[in-house]
């Protein structure tokens, strides 16, 4: 048997029945780890020479359909053998197995081996070497197997990265926690800066140096009965947080949660986890610690997270009080993945850690590409064969780290999985910084539209081929006529598509800026719906009249007012309208308090209340206007404006708001569905990660006779264009121009 870049190779010698049971027994008998993605099997040329069971030492070929595994938190039996005293890895926060472990986050290249990883630096000793070669032992060929003899250590140090000499590393680390410093620890893929959750003052301090005001801070908690205690978790949910990818799950919180109340202050989810490396269980086993850890990415927000110990002493000075380093290299950045259970399913907000570098299997061949994604959330992909390889999520693409952190993935993972991209795929904003760099390539280059590229990725995911309809609600994208898109019905095939209808279009005064001020957007809606009494309404109060002025007469004057569908903006203005939100912090903080705000008064009752709204012609509007269907959200929002004047409920009038959006979309699909005979009906694009918009759509859509089709696997916001870039480019540069129409 050898590891080979085609991938795993046995020869095995024995009667006809014999083999045949053993063939069968790889595929039904695999370890827990294993992903199977084909099996071929020819007979031996000769017989072999040894009739003993061997391993024979990996070959590096040229063809690699191998590829490298995720990495995996820290298995049953590990964790028994860490807090074993008897056990000499007793204690030791590098313990890991063939079962759990680093894997992506420590390769250079492949075949996947010690000396092509960052261990390479750690010789290992005889009990190691030991269990290395013993093909009985759980550690036979585990790459980073190590012990406290010979593998790597971890390291106390002061704000100024000096190393400070500890009897106990742990106990300083959780007594410093105590007292509210700030921890940067390094971890598997990156650094986390560490807080007590317990403690609004450490939170506070820790806000204010990471300039992240409002966003949920994501918590790690020691196991699942904490997770139950602070938030409504169910079996699906906490078999996911237990999976060996232990992403972030997004929660809602009990009523009552001791959790520091600034940790998540627009009372939204929380972001829970689990310990995922062994060094994470011995802090929460380290007594005093607080059974609820602050575990926020170690950056500089809007930046990429650091992974060196000398890179984090400069970046992190300003805000971390102390180091935990170590002394195992991380090769690849990769982030903490997020996942929120929706509609039933799991939904990946953010892929990285645990997830990647796996790919996603369709049900066509594509040449070697490389799709470079948009410029939020952003992720590139490349292809082979079969397969995407999307990238992790390296963040938003808009200042030179983050490009720098894009650029070195993507050198990292062609290396990786030796693709050399004979084409390059991007987006149609011709300023996102992925476009700039997929010209650069000079290679053959498509453009792809960016709700295309929303929709393909899931039609990726579900191997879907003939055209759909695609419901793609979003933040912004830019259009073939060169408007900002962002709420769309489009048909869809995997190389061209046509757009038959789209939310109204409104202005955007002040162009970009309109999208971190929602009440610039509140401004432009109360502009459009009742321009006479825009500036005298008792909403948007908390703005001055001066700057509400100036935006009115941008708005009189079309100046610097360009126009947009986008859905993104329909709920920032509707946030703005409710006095949720005027300035958000960050992306998506307006349309996400909506939700919330809704969510309030979300029972079981309300599926039926969506659907009476659904048989109501009186309540949805949408009107062809120039060359397709519009969707007439002014008259929706007159109301609401009513409503909210005449002192209505906010969370009535925010799920109303939700109601009729859903019921709209829900009849113009039905029209278009007849009109065009499709009946799968895809949902895609980062509005959809709103929880009663996406539940509700499947619901409704469903009741009226559609198949509907979204993102599990690949994030259904801007984390998965790169995807459907991919797919796009990559079959129009074989063939595209001859089928589909
Ligand atoms: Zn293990
Ligand atoms: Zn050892
Ligand atoms: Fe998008």
């Amino acid at each position: 048997m050898t590891n080979t870049g085609d991938g795993v190779l046995i020869k095995a010698f024995s009667g006809d029945e014999r083999l045949l049971d053993f063939i069968d027994a790889i595929r039904e008998e695999a370890p827990p780890l294993s992903d199977i993605t084909g099996l071929s099997y020819v007979p031996l040329e000769e017989r072999p020479e040894t009739a003993t069971f061997t391993i024979i030492a990996s070959k590096t070929t040229d063809s690699t359909r191998a590829v490298i595994p995720p990495d995996i938190a820290t298995c049953d039996d590990c964790l028994r053998e860490l807090k074993a005293p008897d056990d000499f890895r007793y204690q030791y926060p590098f313990i890991n197995c063939t079962n759990c472990g680093p894997r992506f986050t420590i390769t250079e290249s492949i075949p996947y081996d010690r000396p092509k990883t960052s261990m390479k630096v750690f010789p290992m000793c005889q009990k190691c070497h030991a269990e290395y070669e013993d093909p009985a032992d759980r550690r036979f060929h585990a790459q980073p197997n190590a012990c406290p003899d010979c593998g790597p250590q971890i390291s106390w140090h002061d704000a100024a990265g000096k190393r400070i000499t500890s009897v106990s590393i742990l106990e300083t680390a959780v007594n410093a926690l105590l007292s509210d410093s700030i921890l940067a620890i390094r971890g598997l893929g990156g650094f986390h800066l560490c807080v007590n959750a317990f403690s609004e003052s450490a939170i506070a301090t820790l806000r204010s140096r990471k300039n992240r005001p409002d966003k949920p801070l994501a918590i790690m908690v020691p196991d699942i009965e904490t997770v139950d205690s602070f938030c409504i978790v169910d079996d699906h949910e906490k078999k996911m947080l237990l999976s060996p990818e232990h992403p972030i799950l997004l929660l809602k919180p009990r009523s009552t949660v001791p959790l520091a109340a600034n940790l998540f202050p627009d009372s939204g989810d929380i972001g829970v986890m689990l310990p995922y490396t062994p060094l994470h269980h011995l802090l929460f086993a380290t007594s005093g610690c607080p059974s609820a850890l602050v575990m926020t990415s170690g950056n500089v927000s809007g930046e990429p997270i650091c992974t060196a110990n000398e890179e984090a002493i400069v970046r992190l000075a300003t805000i971390a009080d102390n180091f935990l380093f170590h002394n195992r290299d991380i090769v690849t950045r990769v982030d903490d993945s997020v996942v929120k259970y929706i509609a039933g399913q799991p939904r990946l907000f953010r892929r990285a850690r645990g997830f990647v570098p796996s790919p996603l299997h369709v049900p066509y061949e594509l040449p070697q590409m490389i799709g470079c994604g948009g410029g939020l959330k952003s992720t590139f992909s490349l292809t082979r064969e079969k397969m995407i390889f999307p990238s992790q999520h390296i963040g938003d693409l808009f200042n030179q780290a983050s490009y720098a952190f894009f650029t070195e993935s993507v050198e990292n993972l062609k290396t990786l999985l030796k693709i050399e991209p004979e084409g390059a795929v991007c987006d149609l904003h011709p300023d996102y910084m992925s476009s700039r760099f997929a010209k650069e390539l000079g290679l053959p280059l498509y453009e792809v539209q960016h709700h295309h590229a929303h929709a393909a990725a899931v039609m990726a995911e579900h191997g879907l081929t003939e055209p759909v309809l695609a419901v793609v609600l979003d933040g912004t994208g830019f259009g073939t006529d060169g408007t900002s898109w962002g709420g769309e019905i489009l048909q869809t095939g995997l190389c061209h598509f046509s757009r038959l209808g789209s939310l109204e279009t409104m202005l955007l005064p002040g162009g970009d800026a309109a999208a971190g001020e929602p009440w610039r957007m509140g401004m432009s809606l109360l502009h459009q719906t009742a321009p006479d009494t825009a500036l005298t309404t008792p909403l948007l109060t908390a703005i001055d009249d001066s700057r509400k002025k100036i935006v009115w007469q941008m708005l009189e004057n079309r100046f610097n007012t360009p126009q947009t569908s986008s859905c993104g903006r329909l709920f920032d203005a509707v946030s703005a309208l409710l006095g949720l939100n005027y300035t958000a912090s960050y992306e998506g903080q307006a349309a996400m308090q909506l939700e919330y705000c809704a969510r309030k008064v979300l029972s079981n009752g309300w599926k039926n209340r969506l659907l009476s709204v659904l048989n109501d012609q009186s309540a949805y509007l949408f009107k062809k206007k120039s060359d397709r269907w519009q969707i007439i959200s002014s008259e929706f929002v007159k109301n609401i404006v009513y409503d909210i004047s005449s002192g209505g409920n906010r969370h009535e009038i925010a799920l109303s708001f939700h109601s009729w959006l859903i019921s709209c979309i829900s009849r113009l699909v039905e029209k278009l569905s007849e009109t065009t005979g499709i009946k799968n009906v895809v949902l895609a694009g980062g509005c959809m990660q709103n929880a009663i918009l996406l539940e509700g759509l499947i619901f409704t859509l469903t009741e009226l006779g559609l198949t509907t089709y979204t993102g599990s696997k690949i994030p259904i916001n801007d984390g998965g264009i790169s995807v459907g870039q991919a797919v796009i480019g990559g079959l129009k540069h074989v063939s595209c121009s001859t089928d589909e129409g």
